[in-house]
């Protein structure tokens, strides 16, 4: 596996592979890689005929006072992961190679970037829809790879590549759970053990509202009200800590709805000690 830390070298390597023809899938994360980021090189390996990672801890879609400082680098570890899964080549750029000084420039997302995350993450999404540009255009690839975990981060690349008319597929990959129902997440290693026992409301309450689609339950507000019952945690003190939101919502536009009639998601972020942990649930599932 190569290891690419310039521009340069990373736009030549993958232009090398397409002048011959070739498919490249690329897969944007940030590192501390688990089996949920490795599914998305494996994803990559079916559908293209080679892939590239990007390991770079994007400063500018972390807020002052969010955990930009003590995210988790298992640099060596990632790269293990990453050779064994196949990945042509990685892309580690230093922070000053992505955003010089003087550089000024960013990406207004879309509508659908100010709901939900937006509203309690202002700036994040203009971060990640300016560093995912970025990378698309450092790395021409033909397909992108992105996990459902991050939903609506999924939707707002989807709409940017649209409305910019970016010449690359995005391809949107199931979520990655242990074996209890936790989403995996490179934050799950904040978790102390009884924080990651309490983390596994989230799955539960999500479980919940897809029994209840599943039994006809037409109202999101009631679906609203279990999901909260089984965050909250009722008497027992094992419930998350605060929720942000638990909600069902339109699939693609992630608006509001009176009536569930057509595919909708439920997301859920809340807190867990100091950790702020998101997942959500497609109804109907598509996998
Ligand atoms: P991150 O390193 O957290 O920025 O994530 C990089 C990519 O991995 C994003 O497309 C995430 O949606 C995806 N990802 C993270 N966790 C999971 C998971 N549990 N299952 C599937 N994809 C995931």
């Amino acid at each position: 596996m190569q290891i690419l830390k310039t521009p340069e070298q990373v736009y030549a390597f993958v232009w090398g592979l397409r002048r011959q023809g070739a498919s490249v899938g690329v897969v944007p994360t940030m590192g501390a890689l688990h089996a949920g980021h490795l599914s998305l090189v494996n994803a990559s390996q079916q559908y293209c005929d080679h892939s590239v990672a990007t390991i770079f801890v994007n400063p500018t879609q972390f807020a002052p006072g969010e955990d930009l400082d003590k995210y988790p680098r298992t640099l060596e570890a990632d790269l293990e992961g990453l050779a064994a899964s196949g990945a042509a080549a990685v892309f580690l750029p230093e922070p000053q190679v992505i955003y010089p000084p003087g550089y000024s420039t960013a990406v207004l997302p879309p509508d659908v970037a100010r709901c939900l995350e937006g509203q309690y993450r202002p700036e994040h999404f203009q971060g990640v829809a300016t560093i995912v540009l970025k990378l698309f255009h450092l790395i021409p690839a033909t397909h992108a790879f992105f996990g459902q975990k991050d939903y609506q981060q999924l939707r707002v690349i989807e709409s940017m590549v649209r409305d910019l008319n970016v010449p690359i597929e995005i391809i949107g990959c199931p979520i990655v759970r242990d074996p209890d129902g936790l989403a995996m997440s490179s934050r799950n290693r904040y978790l102390n053990p009884s924080e990651r026992s309490r983390a596994l409301r989230l799955s539960q309450a999500l479980d919940r509202a897809e029994s209840q689609l599943a039994t006809g339950e037409t109202d999101p507000r009631i679906i609203e009200q279990q999901m909260r019952s089984v965050l909250d945690g009722g008497d027992s003190h094992q419930g998350v800590d605060s929720i942000d939101y638990a909600t069902v919502v339109d699939w693609r536009s992630l608006q509001p709805v009176d009536k569930i009639s057509g595919a909708v998601v439920a997301l859920i972020a809340a807190h867990v000690g100091s950790t702020r942990l998101i997942d959500n649930r497609l109804w109907p599932r598509t996998t």
